[in-house]
């Protein structure tokens, strides 16, 4: 059977960052598109360079610092728009510009304002015009599903005559059903005369959780690319996960004879930097990347698995990046056994790059008895947050005082800029309230605490505490990390954390 090929767009950086309450700064997305590429998705869209400044410029940064995929910028179907993207996308050497109208009845009367003969014009001459910066233009009828489609087939057609070399079908506000969405890609081929010059691709929101099944009827019926987003991330319920249509693709490829070129193994460490980046925890139960995606909690089950592994799993941990631990690594493992296991998770370190992580995981080891996958994977997540984040403000010393009395901590924090020693002590309303109302005192410009998280790493008594910020400075919202064994400690280097990245800005 011969198999075909399905594009993956991956669409992190551009809808993944329009999900509530993500804000990616620009080394940030920097940091992920790099990531993506090492997964090698066909194609990044790295943002909307026109919705602001700081859009243009991180689309400008990736399209000439990373490289491998397709560098795509996203553009309503207008000059000033297109003009944008094409500037944005200039240095990347391979570069796709998106450009899209509303095409349904409501869309078309009450956001437009526009008849439909208007709408095919702007949608021809916005393709025209992105075809003139580069040969690969990607057109989009926004709200698709919903779109009458007489005048859907009509469109598309017009945009393909005026050079749209794909032409992507969203269920923008995740509406539609697998059979109903199948029928549309189907109609899509029956009607769209010339629909062999353009590659179909979907776009499928998660509003009823069918955008992997949506996605998935789109490929059974035509579609050749997909849109999606690591762990699933987008404007409210989010998008077609990435690595679950990926896995779907690749677990059941002899039924279904299709491929992708993603690197499967990239996938565990890639969603792991996605979710501590943007502050948004991945779900236990969630399929392929759920931290429970892989374990066997029930005796028969257990027993199952180790007499065969295929009784209970369909799927082998080590294909997207996880692998059965030989040895658990602890105090007395040396720089040589981390190499090894960071190795088997698929990471790849030179000699000094493991001397620094070695010093992180002495300090962990030296507290906790065993360091799990878990562990490492955090410790890597920090360090690869202190190399992008510049840091201004150092969690020196602090001292808690809490019980049934009143709370008091006291702080010492080092401004690294000019090297001074800043220290306040305050009471709260419990311990971490405490250390915020200290950090206020002393920084001039905080902001409002809008969330705060403490996730632990691994179970046990002993467990790393991840501490998740958001705080919210003039309408921009800035998150923090701060990974500790002291959950006090942790929260402390959370909100300087975000201090920083508000103080960079600055
Ligand atoms: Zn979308």
């Amino acid at each position: 059977m011969n198999s075909e090929r399905i594009y993956i767009f991956d669409t992190t950086l551009r809808d993944g960052e329009q999900a509530p309450g993500a804000s990616l700064n620009e080394v940030e997305k920097l940091q992920i598109a790099k990531a993506l590429a090492k997964l090698n998705v066909d194609i990044i869209e790295a943002g909307f360079p026109y919705s602001s400044k700081g859009d243009f410029s991180a689309v400008k940064r990736i399209a000439s610092e990373v490289e491998g995929p397709i560098i795509c910028g996203l553009a309503r179907a207008n000059i000033a728009d297109i003009e944008s993207a094409a500037k944005a996308l200039e240095p990347a050497k391979k570069r796709r510009i998106h450009t899209f109208i509303g095409s349904s009845d409501i869309h078309l009367k009450y956001k437009l304002n526009m008849t439909k003969d208007e709408c095919l014009k702007r949608a021809v001459s916005a393709v025209s015009l992105a075809k003139s910066f580069t040969e690969d233009v990607e057109f989009s009828p926004e709200d698709a599903s919903r779109s009458d489609y007489a005048f859907l087939f009509e469109l598309l057609t017009a945009a393909i005559e005026a050079g749209a070399t794909t032409i992507n079908i969203p269920d923008t506000v995740g509406y539609s059903i697998p059979e109903e969405f199948a029928k549309l890609i189907t109609e899509i081929k029956k009607n769209v005369k010339n629909i062999n010059k353009a590659i179909i691709s979907v776009h499928c929101h998660n509003d009823l959780g069918l955008a992997v099944a949506n996605s998935f009827a789109g490929i059974l019926n035509g579609a050749r690319q997909v849109e999606c987003a690591i762990n699933g991330m987008g404007e409210r319920a989010g998008n077609c996960a990435l690595e679950e249509i990926v896995m779907i693709l690749n677990t059941r490829k002899e039924n279904l004879a299709f491929y992708t070129n993603i690197n499967t193994k990239n996938i565990i460490q890639t969603s792991s930097l996605i979710s501590t980046l943007s502050g948004f925890p991945v779900q236990k139960n969630k399929a392929i990347v759920g931290e429970n995606a892989f374990a066997h909690e029930s005796g028969i089950h257990q027993d199952g698995v180790l007499k065969h592994k295929e009784t209970y799993e369909i799927i082998n941990p080590e294909t997207v990046g996880i692998k059965a631990s030989s040895l658990p690594l602890g105090r007395r493992s040396g720089k040589h056994a981390l190499k090894v296991r960071l190795e088997e998770l698929s990471y790849n370190f030179d000699t000094e790059e493991i001397e620094q992580i070695y010093i992180k995981f002495k300090e962990i080891a030296d507290k906790k008895k065993i360091i799990k996958d878990q562990d490492l994977i955090s410790i890597l997540g920090e360090k690869e947050r202190e190399a992008i984040s510049e840091k201004i403000f150092n969690l020196e010393k602090l001292q808690i005082a809490s019980g049934s009395g009143l709370p008091i901590a006291a702080i010492e924090i080092r401004k690294l800029d000019d090297n001074t020693i800043l220290r306040a002590a305050e009471i709260g309303t419990g311990p971490v309230d405490a250390i915020y109302k200290c950090i206020k005192k002393l920084i001039d410009i905080t902001g409002e605490l809008m969330e705060y998280n403490v996730h632990s790493v691994t179970e046990g008594i002993d467990a790393q505490a991840t501490v998740m910020v958001r705080i919210n400075h003039n309408n921009k919202i800035y998150n923090g990390h701060g990974l500790d064994t002291d959950i006090l400690l942790a929260s402390a280097k959370a909100y300087l954390n975000a201090l920083d990245k508000l103080y960079a800005e600055k």
